[in-house]
Parts: C-alpha cells; structure tokens; sequence
C-alpha cells in the first residue's frame, strides 16, 4: 500500500543546543558543535597555541631554514586540527526537528529512545553529550565532546602532530644542550 505523504523540510538557521551540545546550524546543517566538556577545550587550544607562539619567537631562532619549516608545518597543523577537531560537527543524528512529516508511515525503524531518532549502523548515543553520533568512535574529555564520522581525521591530524610536535621539542631541546 502505498502512502501519500507530505514532507516539509524545516531549515532553520542560528544557535542552538541538541542534547548537551552547542551547535551553530545554517539552512538546517550543523556547521559546527561543541561538546558538554568545553572547558577542556579552551586548555587544549591554550596549549597548542603556547606550542605555536613559543616555536614562533623561541624555538624557530635557533634552527636552520629547514627546521624553520618543519617545525612549522607540525606547529600549524597541531593548532589548527585542534581548533577544528573541537569545532567541526562530530556527525550528530537529527531528524525531527529539521523535518516535519504531515502524514509518516510507520516502518519500524530501530530508535533510539533518548533522542529520538532513527539508529544507524555504528551510530551510537553518548551519555555525555546526550545525541546519536554517526560513525561513533569515542567521546574524548580533551576534545570535550564525542569523536565520530565527521571529525575523526583531523583527530588523527591532532594525535599525530602533537606526537611530532613533543618529538621536535625534545630534539630540539637535544640540539640546543649540546652546541
Ligand atoms: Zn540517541
Ligand atoms: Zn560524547
């Protein structure tokens, strides 16, 4: 049997929260989130804002031009993976919100009773940030929110630099005790 059914799509714009997230949605996207632990946000990108102006007038003076570079490309794209890690929407499930079906059919969709929306394979709700996150991977306190489809290579991008950039500290602290 086949149902008529009237679909509106809603596309609001501006500030929002959904579940214990704070999310900037434009034209009915998330464009952007941040988690219930934002405070741990602001010490991470404190840190990696510490590393990139320390290598900027410190560090960068006492290397030759390649290690200039080097240092800051790792310096860079630690600041900057961060900063987006922790911005960039980790792939939050919304649907009722952002659609209203006049007339739905019933097609026993798996649930998820906490936020209501439909369960994805390898969705997950996180008790943290209260939503259904696609592709979920972890939530991450230092982040401050949950690591999923959305953003999970540039937290690969984030773990790697900071290794490189600790890694380029000791070396260059190494280099800088023995001239
Ligand atoms: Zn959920
Ligand atoms: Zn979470």
């Amino acid at each position: 049997m086949i149902q008529s059914s009237k679909i509106r799509f809603k596309r609001p714009s501006g500030f929002s929260t959904i579940g214990n997230c704070y999310v900037l949605v434009i034209n009915g996207d998330i464009y952007a989130s941040i988690g219930p632990d934002w405070l741990f946000t602001l010490i991470i990108v404190s840190f990696s804002l510490t590393m990139f102006i320390t290598f900027i007038y410190i560090m960068a003076k006492e290397v030759d031009l390649v290690f200039q570079y080097l240092g800051l490309f790792i310096y860079s794209v630690l600041l900057s993976s961060y900063i987006i890690v922790s911005l960039k929407n980790p792939g939050i499930i919304v649907s009722p919100w952002e659609i209203e079906l006049e007339e739905t059919e019933n097609e026993d969709k798996p649930m998820c009773r906490k936020c209501n929306v439909e369960i994805e394979l390898g969705s997950f709700h996180c008790e943290d940030c209260e939503v259904c996150i696609r592709k979920h991977n972890y939530h991450c306190p230092i982040i401050g929110k949950c690591i999923g489809e959305g953003n999970v290579r540039w937290f690969y991008a984030f773990l790697t630099s900071t290794v490189l950039g600790i890694s380029y500290l000791g070396f260059w602290i190494y280099l800088n005790s023995h001239v």
